[in-house]
Formats: structure tokens, C-alpha cells, sequence
């Protein structure tokens, strides 16, 4: 048995706004990302590896706020934050506030494998991605129209926003894989230009672990969305486990009690995507809708944007 699910961000274009050709892209975003990750699980490969092809397919897309269609900082630049987990070893590597790499989420693999840290921020991060010969992009690579449209907007208003316009189109669209590969291992992995027009530094649980991504093999791999501040506060990934580890809880129930009650309760929008060690799959979301695709082995299948 062997499963993988991805999401795009909770909170989504409204429902009114999604015309056909935007459904469309975005599902054709999350299709691409999927495959990229299913094909690997397929010929047997790691989990590790399919949830790292599935996001850097989502940080490539202009579509999602990671990587390339990352929004902007306050001071107009873009600042990402990534993570990635693996449930056999529980090794962990975090990037946060990094600037010009192409692919986050595997420099956050590098600080998993080739160092002795779990957490890098800022220009020693970037120093660290040079060093690993990754990939920079200058900052033309990053742009985006609508993206800067909604800094604009937040700058006037002088607003730290969640990744949504005025017109309330699209918000969270943070991205992020889990997977369980076919020798049962779990991996996690987030990743996300934050907040637009965010400032003094600000990071919010993507690569915070516990928070935005966790993986345990006794358990499940998590991966998050949503208002980053609320999730920190809430150790949301982490909640996920705790609830099937010590309380026995089933996949879907300790999912639906943090999201639905827990982060409810604390007014925390947002959603998540995770997997068990059976391949089970749960994504509930508090939002109007999250990006989200899911495929296991067992021919369980399919892509959504709302309920
Ligand atoms: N959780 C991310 C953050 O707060 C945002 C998102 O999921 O869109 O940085």
C-alpha cells in the first residue's frame, strides 16, 4: 500500500470567482505535482523523494504561494520558509526567511541531510544553499502581477495579509505532501512565501516543525495551511500525532478534533493534509475550500478545491 496527498492552501478563490479556465490551471497544478510524487511511490521509490518532487512541482507553479509565485514582503521582496520530516528517523530540516532560492523545500532537505541543524533562517540559510550548490533565481524570477497587486493593496492599507486580495479571491495557498511508500515509511513536507507584505522577520508554522509539518511512523505525516500564527499557537501537526499516539485516536477523528474544535476554538482558519501508516488520508479544512489531491495505491483518488 502506498499513498500521497498534496495541497495548494486552505481558503481558496470563492466559489462565485472560480470560472472554468481557473479551475482548470489550478487543478491542472495540483495533477502535475501529484503525478510527479505518485510515479515515484510507484516504482517504489521513498516517500521522502515523492513528497520532495510534489512540492517543488507546486513551488514551480506561479499558481501557488511557494517558490516562484511566492508574495511579497514588506519591504517588496520575497522571504520563504519550508520544511520536510521523515516519520522512519524523525529527522528534520527547516529553512525560514530565505531569499532568491528556487526550490525552499530542498534546501530544507539539505539542512536535513548534509547538516548538523534542524532549523536555518536568513542569509546563513542562503550562505548554507550556496555552499550545497542549489539553485538562486533573481528576483524578476519571482514576480508576479497579481501578487503585486495584492502588496499594493496591503501596503495602503498598511495590512499584513494572508495570501488574499482585498476582494477576498485567494488566501493560504501555502503548499505542502505527505506520502507513505510501499516499505511504510511517512514523510511530510510545507512550504510557503508566508504573509504578503509581512514584516520585522515575521515566520508562521511552515517551518516550524510540530507545527506546519510533523511525521512519525507509529502515527502519520502532516503537512499544513492557514493562518500561520493561530497554528504555532495551537502545535498543530504535533496535536495530530499526540492524539493517535496517546489517545489511540484514529486518523480522520484526530485530524477533525484539531482543525474543526481545537483551531476553531482559537479562531485559527485553515486546514491540513495527512496520511497514517495504512495509507488512510484525511484533509479536513475550517476554510471555504482547500487545494488539495490525493491518490493511494488502492485506487482512492481525486482532486477538490471546495467542499
Ligand atoms: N501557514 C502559512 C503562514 O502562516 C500561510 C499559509 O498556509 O498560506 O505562513
Amino acid at each position: 500500500m502506498f499513498s500521497i496527498a498534496i495541497h495548494g492552501g486552505a481558503g481558496t478563490i470563492a466559489r462565485h470567482l472560480l470560472d472554468r479556465e481557473k479551475q482548470v490551471a489550478y487543478e491542472a497544478g495540483l495533477n502535475a505535482a501529484l503525478d510527479a510524487g505518485y510515479a515515484l511511490l510507484e516504482a517504489g521509490g521513498s516517500a521522502l523523494d515523492a513528497v520532495t518532487a510534489a512540492v517543488v512541482s507546486l513551488e514551480d507553479c506561479p499558481l501557488f504561494n511557494a517558490g516562484k509565485g511566492s508574495v511579497f514582503n514588506h519591504e517588496g521582496r520575497h522571504e520563504m520558509d519550508a520544511s520536510i520530516m521523515r516519520g522512519d528517523t524523525r529527522e528534520a530540516g527547516a529553512v525560514a526567511g530565505i531569499q532568491g532560492v528556487k526550490n525552499p523545500v530542498l534546501l530544507a532537505r539539505e539542512v536535513m541531510t548534509h547538516s548538523e541543524h534542524v532549523l536555518l533562517s536568513g542569509a546563513g540559510a542562503a550562505a548554507f544553499a550556496r555552499r550545497q550548490g542549489l539553485a538562486f533565481m533573481p528576483d524578476d524570477y519571482f514576480y508576479d502581477a497579481f501578487r503585486y497587486q495584492q502588496y499594493q493593496e496591503a501596503l495602503s492599507a498598511d495590512r499584513v495579509q494572508l495570501d488574499h486580495s482585498a476582494s477576498g479571491d485567494r488566501k493560504f495557498s501555502t503548499v505542502g505532501a505527505v506520502a507513505l511508500d510501499s516499505k511504510g515509511n511517512l514523510c511530510a513536507a510545507t512550504s510557503t512565501g508566508g504573509m504578503t507584505n509581512k514584516k520585522y522577520g515575521r515566520i508562521g508554522d511552515t517551518p516550524v516543525i510540530g507545527a506546519g509539518t510533523y511525521a512519525s511512523n507509529a502515527t502519520c505525516a502532516v503537512s499544513c495551511t492557514g493562518h500561520g500564527e493561530l497554528f504555532l499557537r495551537q502545535v498543530v501537526a504535533h496535536q495530530v500525532h499526540c492524539l493517535m499516539a496517546y489517545k489511540e485516536c484514529r486518523l480522520e477523528e484526530a485530524c477533525r478534533q484539531v482543525v474543526m474544535t481545537d483551531l476553531v476554538a482559537i479562531g485559527g482558519e485553515g486546514g491540513l493534509i495527512a496520511v497514517d501508516a495504512h495509507g488512510n488520508i484525511a484533509m479536513p479544512f475550517n476554510s471555504e475550500g482547500m487545494y488539495r489531491a490525493w491518490r493511494s495505491s488502492n485506487g482512492y483518488a481525486g482532486v477538490a478545491i471546495h467542499t
